[in-house]
């Protein structure tokens, strides 16, 4: 008998004929006898929807008032599932995230968990019951409802699945696994048998949507086996695995993009100690997060200096730095906010050279001219133009064999 843990995401769960075949997996699996711990979501469009009303009321709501009001949606789940599993003969318990002590630090809308104190669940598990569970959602130190960000579901199962030790955690989600670049862009884009936490983590942080990236991170502390599956079509998905387990002679895992960024820059500004300090310092006030930067060799004492931030934030960017560039004495800035990000992500570039050579070329091979780049141990990234995006993902797909590989 394994202990598993099922989550399933707010499409999954946006109707009561989708509740219906919810129970029906979650079913499933109890007659293969084994124990069953079951995360959900608010149903599809419900946590937006209760933003919106909040919203409506006061343009900067109170994060506590707010986080009570959010974790409602997964609390209407727990209970319409609970509810569908008995219509099936089948005995099952919601709780809350407080009643299962997912115990919080107070960030409200952010919250991260310290500790889950698992006993309640235990007992329900042991009583024969399905354990039905309000993802994205805790309670702090002075019993505040706290909620843990935009996709924190995910989180929520991994958590509890690293608190019950559980055998594995199972993410039904409206795609059947990871893929080596997004399939609408590359039709010959494969789903990954298995990738690697470290691999995930670099996908997610690329924009990647498949899972939130702290279900990850807490995956790859407490080595949680994590899987992600379709919970519309049959199929094992994709397994999130640590290195030693992964396939050997695969060296890029996929191909990620990222439409959402915009360039600024600022030139002829003084080559000397803190420059980066001044331009970005105010960025950063903002609450503004940067994304790549690059500072040219200085020449005659006067440097370039580009970086980019999220297209939502161009605007504002722009206008900060406009300030920055009077006070500096700056010759010149400008912006493109038409610009996109190109990754390719794979922990065999650790031991095989030449992957950067090889991208650079095949993307000069087509004419993508490359504007910025950075790397990291296991990932390289340009910025292009937005309008190569797609061909530079299928070149790069092509150019790294992704559709046969593995
Ligand atoms: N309902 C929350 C959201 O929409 C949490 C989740 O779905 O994971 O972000
Ligand atoms: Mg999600």
């Amino acid at each position: 008998m394994a202990l598993i843990v099922q989550k399933f995401g707010g499409t999954s769960v946006g109707s009561i004929e989708r509740i219906r075949n919810v129970a029906d997996k979650v079913i499933a699996s109890k007659q293969q006898g084994h124990q069953v711990v079951v995360v959900v979501s608010a149903m599809s469009g419900e946590t937006d929807r209760l933003l919106g009303l909040a919203h409506a009321i006061s343009p900067n709501p109170d994060k506590r008032e707010l986080d009570v009001l959010l974790s409602t949606g997964e609390q209407v789940t727990i209970a319409l599932l609970s509810l569908a599993l008995y219509e099936k003969n089948h005995s099952a318990i919601s709780f809350t995230g407080g009643q299962v002590h997912i115990r919080t630090d107070s960030a409200h809308s952010k919250a991260r968990i310290l500790e889950i104190e698992a006993t309640r669940v235990r007992h329900a598990l042991e009583a024969g019951k399905v354990v039905v569970i309000a993802g994205f959602q805790g309670i702090d130190d002075g019993g505040n409802i706290t909620t843990l960000g935009r996709g924190g579901s995910d989180t929520t199962a991994v958590a509890m699945a690293a608190a019950l030790h559980a055998d594995e955690c199972l993410i039904y989600t409206d795609v059947d696994g990871v893929y080596t670049a997004d399939p609408r862009i590359e039709p010959n884009a494969r789903r990954l048998d298995r990738i690697t936490y470290e691999e995930m983590l670099e996908l997610a942080s690329l924009g990647s949507k498949v899972l939130q990236i702290r279900s990850v991170e807490f995956a790859r502390k407490y080595h949680v086996p994590l899987r992600v599956l379709s919970s519309f079509a049959e199929g094992p998905g994709t397994k999130i695995v640590d290195e030693e387990e992964s396939m050997e002679d695969v060296v890029i895992a996929g191909i990620a993009h990222n439409r959402d960024e915009a360039k600024l820059t600022i030139m002829g500004v003084p080559d000397k100690p803190g420059i980066a300090y001044k331009i970005l310092g105010p960025i950063a006030d903002a609450n503004i997060e940067v994304d790549m930067i690059v500072q040219n060799v200085g020449v005659d004492n006067t440097t370039d200096f580009t970086f980019t931030v999220h297209r939502n934030d161009f605007a504002k960017s722009m206008e900060i730095l406009k300030q920055t560039s009077k006070v500096m004495g700056a010759r010149e800035i400008s912006g493109d906010k038409k610009i996109a990000k190109l990754s390719i992500v794979g922990v065999g570039m650790r031991s095989h050279a030449g992957i950067a050579s090889k991208m650079f070329g095949a993307l000069a091979a087509e004419g993508i001219n490359i504007q910025m780049i950075s790397t990291s141990e296991i990932k390289i990234s340009v910025m292009i133009d937005e309008k190569y995006l797609e061909l530079g993902v299928r070149t790069l797909h092509s150019a790294f064999n992704l559709e046969t590989n593995g």
